[in-house]
This record gives C-alpha cells, sequence and structure tokens, in this order.
C-alpha cells in the first residue's frame, strides 16, 4: 500500500508546493499518495503548517508516523495535547539563507548608519566615517538554526559576535555564552543585538525593561525570533529615552500589527512584515521528503521538536 501524505497547509500553500513536492518525492524514489484530503486513519505522514486544514485535534491520526511542520517555528503546535505523534520542524537551506541575508542586511545598515545618510541628503557635506565592523559588537541571542548561520556570516564580515543559547555551545569565531550571567554578558556589551530564539514560555519578554537597561546606551535591536521575546512597552520607553537608538521588528505578539500599533510611527522603529525568511518549497520539500523517507525506513527523524523545551 502506498504511503499517505497529507498536506495539511492550506490551499493557498497547495498551489505552491505541490510540484516541488512531487519532485522530491519522485527524486527519492518514494511512490506515494500526496493529497489535501483524507480519512484520518489512513494518513502516514501530515505535512503542517499554522492556519492550514487540519482540525485542532490529532487523535483520529492513528497511523500518523509524523507531523512535519513547514515553519520553523512551532510554538501554534508544540502544546497541542492530542498531538502524540513525533513533530519535526523546518530547517530548510533556503530559509536559513533568507534569515543571514535579512540579518546581516540590516546589521550593516545600523552599522553604517544608512538611515542617517539617507536623512541627511541636505546638500551638507558631512564626512562622518563609520567605524570598521571589528569595532562593531554584535550579540545574537539563539545559536540554533538561523542564529549560528547569522552569528557565522556575521563574524565573517569581520564584527566580534557574542552567541547566547540554552545550552553550552562550541563554535568557530563565536563566542558561546549561555545562562542567566551568559546573556548578561552578551546584553552589556552589544552595540547590534539580533534576536533568534524560539517562543516559549521561558523566551517571553525575555528583553524587558531590566535586561534593556543592561545594553551600552545606543545600542540597535533586530528582532527576526517573534514578537513574545520582546515587552513592547518596554522596548518603546527604551527608544524614547535614548537607551535603545533604534529597533528593526519582523515580528510581532499580533500579526498583522495592529494599525494604531505605536510601532508604526515611532521614528526609531523599522517595521518589516514577518518577511525575515520564508520557507523556500523548492529546498524545504528535499527537507520533508528525507523525513518521510526515514519514517518509511524507521529511521531517527531530523529536526525533531523537544516537546519540554517547546522547541
Ligand atoms: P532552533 O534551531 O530551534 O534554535 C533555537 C535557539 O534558541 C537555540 O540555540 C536554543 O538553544 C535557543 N534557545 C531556546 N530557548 C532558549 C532559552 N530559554 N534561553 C537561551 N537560549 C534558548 O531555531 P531556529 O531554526 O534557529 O529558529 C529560531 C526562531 O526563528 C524560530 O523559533 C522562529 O520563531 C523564528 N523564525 C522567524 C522567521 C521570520 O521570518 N521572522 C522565520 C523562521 C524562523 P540551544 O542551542 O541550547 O537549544
Amino acid at each position: 500500500m502506498k504511503p499517505v501524505i497529507l498536506f495539511a497547509a492550506g490551499a493557498t500553500r497547495w498551489r505552491h508546493w505541490e510540484a516541488p513536492l512531487r519532485a522530491a518525492l519522485d527524486e527519492a524514489g518514494i511512490d506515494a499518495e500526496l493529497v489535501t484530503e483524507a480519512e484520518p486513519e489512513t494518513v502516514d505522514f501530515i505535512l503542517f503548517a499554522p492556519g492550514g486544514d487540519i482540525p485542532p485535534d490529532f487523535t483520529a491520526f492513528t497511523r500518523c508516523k509524523a507531523v512535519l511542520s513547514l515553519w520553523a517555528g512551532v510554538e501554534r503546535i508544540v502544546g497541542n495535547p492530542t498531538l502524540t505523534q513525533p513533530l519535526c520542524r523546518m530547517v530548510d537551506p533556503g530559509l536559513t539563507q533568507g534569515m543571514v541575508e535579512y540579518v546581516v542586511g540590516h546589521t550593516l545598515r545600523l552599522h553604517l548608519g544608512i538611515d542617517a545618510v539617507l536623512a541627511s541628503q541636505n546638500g551638507r557635506w558631512n564626512p562622518a566615517v563609520p567605524p570598521l565592523a571589528g569595532e562593531r559588537q554584535v550579540a545574537v541571542l539563539g545559536l540554533g538554526a538561523l542564529g549560528s548561520a547569522c552569528a557565522q556570516a556575521l563574524a565573517g564580515l569581520g564584527f566580534p559576535v557574542l552567541g547566547w543559547s540554552r545550552r553550552a555551545r562550541d563554535m568557530d569565531g563565536i563566542t558561546c555564552l549561555h545562562g542567566d550571567t551568559g546573556l548578561r554578558t552578551a546584553l552589556s556589551q552589544a552595540q547590534i543585538v539580533v534576536t533568534l530564539l524560539p517562543a516559549t514560555p521561558e523566551t517571553e519578554n525575555l528583553l524587558n525593561a531590566e535586561t534593556l537597561a543592561l545594553l551600552p546606551r545606543g545600542a540597535a535591536l533586530i528582532n527576526p525570533g517573534r514578537g513574545t521575546l520582546i515587552d513592547d512597552a518596554a522596548l518603546l520607553q527604551a527608544l524614547d529615552s535614548g537607551q535603545v537608538r533604534q529597533a528593526t521588528l519582523d515580528v510581532f505578539r499580533t500579526e498583522p500589527l495592529p494599525p494604531d500599533h505605536p510601532f508604526w510611527t515611532h521614528p526609531r522603529v523599522t517595521v518589516t512584515p514577518h518577511i525575515a525568511a520564508e520557507t523556500r518549497p523548492p529546498s524545504a520539500s528535499r527537507v520533508l521528503v528525507e523525513n518521510i523517507r526515514r519514517g518509511l525506513a524507521g529511521e531517527p527523524f531530523l529536526h525533531l521538536v523537544d516537546r519540554s523545551a517547546g522547541y
């Protein structure tokens, strides 16, 4: 019997995913039924994204070997008590490349003061030379698939990079820190902070009045992680006081960001609409199919979510 793969991520996404998924299955030599509807008890794998077609109750999917997320962030599914099957998150080379480009681009923008340069095209010759990357301390909070790639790209440009994670890590060219003391060390030195942490109870409001006060005055923040990492009111206060000179925010507690949210009009905030990095169907389909292959062969899955840690 052919394995049944249920694409439960919505009709719009299906239009972009069907062809690359079929191509990746062919490439891997897997003969499967790839469908958008099926009786739950016949399904072997679920391809999932928030806002898709799957009911919130996974109980009836008795044969399902794994739920494979199209998204890197799994906070909207990880706590579902009916999900007893293995849950794998997305680690996609295309997504990672997108995030590296977003983080490097905005870090260089803040480092070189490009906003101020553009705002001062007023006929006055003002030769203010920015420092070199080696003179600008960057901290990357979160050293997972995305954070580690961004940290390494920034280090490759010459920025001294402090990285912070939950567990102790060792990465070439990065000063790795962990734990509460590590966070304090990273924040107290960082002129640019990049947050690439998942949304979990432990990371909620990590950047609050107390931790933002640890930053050197005038530090800048780039948050492509999750909106819950930041206490919005504390950030607005830190921006108003000049403690934080600029915040570039891609993710928010409520998305789309409500039109009356003060971030939209704050002169020191750049809002991007959750576009830092998207899963790219051609490369991501190969990642999903590799996990399907593993599930069929009884091999361990890649990118398994640790339910107790929440990511
Ligand atoms: P990941 O591989 O799971 O890495 C998460 C990192 O965060 C790990 O280094 C982990 O530490 C660290 N971490 C988790 N909880 C922590 C805690 N309590 N204290 C300190 N460090 C903690 O995730 P990823 O693939 O890099 O993705 C990171 C996040 O980016 C996703 O969860 C998602 O929210 C966000 N994202 C955003 C976009 C966008 O377009 N804006 C796109 C994709 C993803 P350990 O290394 O010790 O495990």
